[in-house]
This record gives C-alpha cells, structure tokens and sequence, in this order.
C-alpha cells in the first residue's frame, strides 16, 4: 500500500504515519515527492485496511499496490525516474547511448574507441574489466587494471563509464571505479548480489536475464529498490529462443511493457541480442522508435583482433551511422508527442 500525504502534511503527522506502520510490523518507506510525500508499506504479511490509514492527520489517500514489484511499480510512483550521472541524464526525453569495447584490452584501446564514439554522440563509455566468460579459458578481463582505464578515458573524455561487477567479493573494488555498475544477465538472479547493489549509492544497469520473464526482471528490480537505491536503469539485451539467426533474441514488446509497469528507465543492447554486426543498427533503429531511452552499443577500431565479441562490435563509422539515425527516429517520435 502507498500512503500519499497531504501537500502541507507536516513532519510529525508524516512521524505518526511511519509509527502507525511500523506497530502493524511493517516497513515504512518515505517517498520524497516534487510536492508532497508519499510513504510505502513494505513487508506487510496479508491485505492492509486502507481506513486504519485514511483518518489520521495529513494523510490524503491511502492506494493498494497490487503488484509484486512495489517499489518498482508506477502504481508507486507515476513519474519516470531520472537518474543523473556526471551532466547526463537518464530518462528525460533524451536518447543516450552507451557504447564502448565488450572488454576493455589496453589503454591505448579504449582511449582510441572512446575518441571515435564520443565523437559520434555517445553520452557514456561502456567497457568490461571483469568479464563473464563462457569458457574458463577465453580472456576475463583486465580486472582492476581495466578499472583503472575506465578511470583514465572518464579523465580524458569527461564521459561517465559503465562497467560490470560480477561478484559481491569485487563489488567494492567496482563501484570505487564506476559511475554506473552493469549487472550483467547471468547474475539477474544472483540475490546477494542485487541486495549488494541495492546499497551502494550508484546507479545499476540492471540487463534482463536470459531466460527471464518481465515479472522476473522486475522483481530482480526490487531487491535493489529494496535495498534503499532506487538508481536502476533495466536493459533488455536479448532472450534465449530456438533461432540461430541471432545470437539471442531482442524481445522489443518489453520495452512497452516496463513503462507500463515500471517508472524505471529501459535501455536496449542490440549488440548482445544481435551477436552479428548487420543487425545492430536495424535494431538499434527499432529501439528508438519502440521507446527505449537509450542505447548499450559495442563497438570497436579494430573489431577483428577483439578479445571478446568481435562480431558484433561496430566499425566507428558504422556507429556513428547508428547515432545519427536512432537519435533521428527518437526525436521525430517525441517531437510529434508520440512517446
Ligand atoms: C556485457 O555487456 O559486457 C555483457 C556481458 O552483457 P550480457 O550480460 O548482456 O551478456
Ligand atoms: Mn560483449
């Protein structure tokens, strides 16, 4: 249940409320709102009474939340949230786009790429210093010293970076570095992990699992918000099928789904759903006209020597074709008031 205050409610009837909440032995959750405060109830057991709320001072409605993902929920919170990283911001009617290597390989390496895409539009630097390999022998990643890199193209460039944490034994390590923490699809259920991200005080990019439903996502959301950080970016990146057309495939229908259900951002990676480099720009295009609010795109210089996912790496021209289309498409949708 969400309890939303009168506009000039004070602070002790706020007060009042949050005792009254935590005497039913919930969890009462303050809501900070443009004008007015709203506070959640968390772990409640059954149904709440609605009326045990609506005759105390300042409360001006009291609004069952039906659904699993309370916090996540717009039922929770209508307005999208933006989240502010460095002079970007997420979620405001603006297309971001990420892009960057799948692994950061060297300094010289990401420095050069990070040139080409910031020239070409991107907002943020994306680059793996710890990565998740399917096979134990293929690269993993640079480990601290690619964080270390990150730190070095984020000095250069002025742009944010964006790298994933795998574990919770290197999560310090990770958000000392990061300015937005990816959790990549093989940890979307990885529990300790997102309760983990929920208290740091960065933002999390939050890709869909694999196998995973919308309702599962959501929930995975949740533990975050849970947690205290409310800074979560989802991205879909692809679902398991049966085709072999595509390395994945990129489920669109989502993106409609989550600003339905979810006041939080979405982004897409055609790159991962792709796994082939002819269709990241198509893609890419779709995403802008589907309503995404921004793009995970990789790309590299010299995408044939990659260390990992070479194939679906963009050429830097190539990029800079994607950005100038998918912004394109973005602002003629938004400009029509479509979106
Ligand atoms: C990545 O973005 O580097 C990555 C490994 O993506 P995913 O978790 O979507 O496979
Ligand atoms: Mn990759």
């Amino acid at each position: 249940m969400l309890i939303v205050m009168e506009k000039d409610a004070t602070a002790s009837e706020i007060q009042t409320v949050v005792d009254v909440i935590e005497s039913k032995s919930c969890v009462a959750r303050p809501i900070p709102g443009g004008d007015r405060v709203s506070i959640g109830i968390l772990h409640n057991k059954g149904s709440l009474d609605p009326s045990s709320f609506l005759g105390l001072a300042g409360v001006k409605d009291a609004i069952p939340v039906s659904r699993p993902y309370k916090l996540v929920c717009r039922e929770f919170q209508k307005e999208d949230t933006l989240i502010t990283v460095g002079d970007v911001t997420i979620g405001n009617g603006h297309f971001v786009i990420m892009a960057g290597p799948c692994a950061v390989e060297s300094e010289k390496q990401a420095l050069t790429i990070a040139e080409h895409v910031q020239r070409a539009g991107a907002q943020i630097f994306r680059g793996g210093a710890f990565k998740p390999r399917s096979s134990p022998y293929s690269f993993q990643g640079l480990g601290e010293a690619g964080l270390k890199i990150l730190s070095k193209v984020r000095a250069v460039t002025g742009m944010p970076v964006v790298t994933e944490v795998m574990d919770e034994e290197s999560f310090d390590l990770v958000e000392a570095y990061a300015d937005i923490i990816q959790i990549g699809t093989r940890n979307m259920q990885n529990f300790s992990l997102l309760r983990r991200s929920g208290r740091s005080r960065k933002p999390i990019f939050l890709k869909r699992g694999l196998a995973a439903t919308v309702e599962e996502w959501l929930m995975a959301a949740e533990y975050i918000l849970e947690q205290g950080n409310s800074q979560v970016i989802l991205c879909e990146r692809g679902v398991r099928t049966f085709v072999h057309h595509s390395r994945n495939t990129l489920d669109l229908s989502a993106v409609p789904v989550v600003h339905k259900e979810s006041h939080l951002p979405i982004f897409i990676d055609p790159s991962h759903a792709a796994g082939r480099r002819d269709q990241v720009i198509p893609l890419s295009r779709a995403a802008a006209a589907v309503g995404a609010h921004g793009l995970m795109v990789e790309v590299h210089h010299r995408p044939e020597e990659a260390l990992s996912d070479g194939a679906q790496s963009l050429y830097p021209d190539q990029f800079a074709q994607l950005c100038r289309q998918a912004n394109t498409i973005y602002e003629t949708i938004n400009h029509n008031g479509s979106l």
